[in-house]
């Protein structure tokens, strides 16, 4: 490739501008982020600051990755440590 040619190249390839003209809709939505507030929730337990004793999971707290694994990823460990929180509360007898 000639220097023209690839400072060209370069130039398309970093000056290039995408412009969003809308989404597909609910229908084909992905991840969605829920209505728990993260200042409203203990980050190493997931129990409500507000509610004691009811624990929170996945897309219902507000909090949303980009595709590719990690709103998964955040359903199942949140889930993970939601359930054993709640389980060492019963256990302690709390
Ligand atoms: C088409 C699609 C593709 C996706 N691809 C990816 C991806 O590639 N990678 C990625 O990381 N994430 C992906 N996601 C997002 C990911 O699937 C979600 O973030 C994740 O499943 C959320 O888990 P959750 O347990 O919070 O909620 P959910 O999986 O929605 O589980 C909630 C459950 O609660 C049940 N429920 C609702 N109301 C009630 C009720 N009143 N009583 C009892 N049960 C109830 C529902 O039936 C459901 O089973 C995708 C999502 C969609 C829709």
């Amino acid at each position: 490739m000639s220097r023209d040619g690839a400072e060209r190249l370069i130039r398309d390839l970093t000056g290039l501008e995408l412009h969003v003209t809308g989404t597909d809709g609910w229908d084909r939505a992905m991840v969605t982020r829920g209505g728990v507030r993260l200042k409203e929730v203990e980050p190493k337990t997931l129990e409500s600051r507000l509610v004691k004793r009811l624990y929170f999971a996945g897309e219902v707290l507000d909090l949303d990755g980009p595709c590719g694994g990690y709103n998964l990823t955040w359903a199942m460990s949140s889930g993970v440590l939601a359930g054993k929180s709640a389980a060492e509360r019963v256990t302690d007898g709390r």
